[in-house]
């Protein structure tokens, strides 16, 4: 959304076994780092912040595990690079390894240019596959855990520990992860024709980029869905535009017009003014439907 400060110590570390280090280099000097993605739901307040912040953006790497590889073995080592062996034929063994910066718009374009099909539902959905399995990434036409086979975390106690899906509960824009942080995830897919999954990708991408301002400088849906029999099925969007809510602004943030879930940066808002904004639209429904939104964007404060 490019608001907000400054940050006191940023580490980025170029591979899960870095991340790991800093991790622990933090926790010796009594610091609980944040862990940051491609920030795309995210915002952060005016000032400094305080404290470390390790990103993910430096650990931006895909890869297809050769074939005798499980999906165990294929998390293990960091410097397993995979990619100088030559991969399998697209039509065995349709997985990825991912570390925990590839960009999720890399990951479905990899996906649908081999023709493997599951997560042609995050065409055009910003940040990076940590942040997408962190929070569940998704929409209408599926979520990030419907490909998730397993997952590398790091606890908040320093554990690094492998997950399998069945381990997980990923639930509505929450990979139920808690507070540890994904290093690395290997991703199943189906194979499928490669015309038809870059058509879906396509078609997507175009209605999404009809009904959200993906041009726009936002921090995605500000506010999650409400439970539907609280909202009589209308989504957060739909209960903010019924109320009056499209086009609010405080100083350069603005309700979108194009999709009232979403707060954009017109130039030169503050975090103050979002976070201003979003209290301002949180009375507006509770006051017209007596709906109470939870917010779904992440603040650092
Ligand atoms: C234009 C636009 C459209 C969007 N559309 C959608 C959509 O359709 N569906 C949807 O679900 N979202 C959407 N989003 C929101 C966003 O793209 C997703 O939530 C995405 O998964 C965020 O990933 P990130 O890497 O940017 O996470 P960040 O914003 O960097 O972080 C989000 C949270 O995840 C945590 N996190 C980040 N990396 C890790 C990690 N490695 N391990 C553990 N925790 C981590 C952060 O600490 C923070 O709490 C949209 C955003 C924008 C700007």
């Amino acid at each position: 959304m490019r608001v907000g400060g400054r940050v006191e110590w940023l580490l980025e570390p170029t591979t899960p076994a870095e991340l790991v280090a800093a991790f622990q280099a933090c926790r010796e000097r009594g610091i609980a780092p944040r862990i940051l993605g491609g920030g795309a739901n995210l915002l952060i307040d005016d000032g400094l912040l305080a404290g470390a912040v390790l990103t993910t953006s430096r650990l931006n790497k895909l890869f297809r595990a050769p074939l005798e590889t499980s999906a165990a073995e294929a998390l293990d080592g960091d410097e397993n690079d995979y990619s100088r062996v030559a991969p399998p034929e697209r039509d065995r063994n349709p997985r990825f390894v991912a570390w925990a910066g590839s960009t999720l718009p890399s990951v479905v374009r990899a996906a649908s240019d081999l023709g493997w099909s599951g997560l042609e539902g995050l065409a055009g959905v910003p940040g990076n596959l940590g942040g997408g399995v962190a929070m569940n990434a998704g929409g209408r036409w599926g979520d990030m855990w419907d490909v998730v086979e397993r997952v590398r975390v790091l606890d908040p106690d320093g554990t690094v520990r492998d997950l399998t899906r069945a381990e997980c509960s990923p639930r509505y824009r929450d990979g139920g992860l808690g507070a540890s942080i994904v290093l690395g995830a290997v991703l199943a897919f189906r194979v499928d024709d490669p015309p038809k999954v870059r058509e879906r990708v396509r078609d997507y991408l175009l209605e999404k980029r009809r009904i959200q301002p993906v041009t726009e400088w936002s921090a995605g849906c500000i506010f999650k869905n409400p439970p539907a029999e609280k909202s009589n099925g209308r989504s957060a969007g739909r209960l903010i535009d019924e109320a009056g809510g499209k086009g609010r602004s405080r100083g350069d943030a603005v309700v979108s017009e194009l999709h009232a879930n979403f707060i954009v940066n017109r130039g030169a808002a503050t975090a103050a003014d979002v976070f201003t904004l979003i209290e301002d639209v949180r009375d507006l429904v509770r006051q017209n439907t007596g709906v109470e939104l939870e917010t779904e964007v992440k603040v650092w404060r």
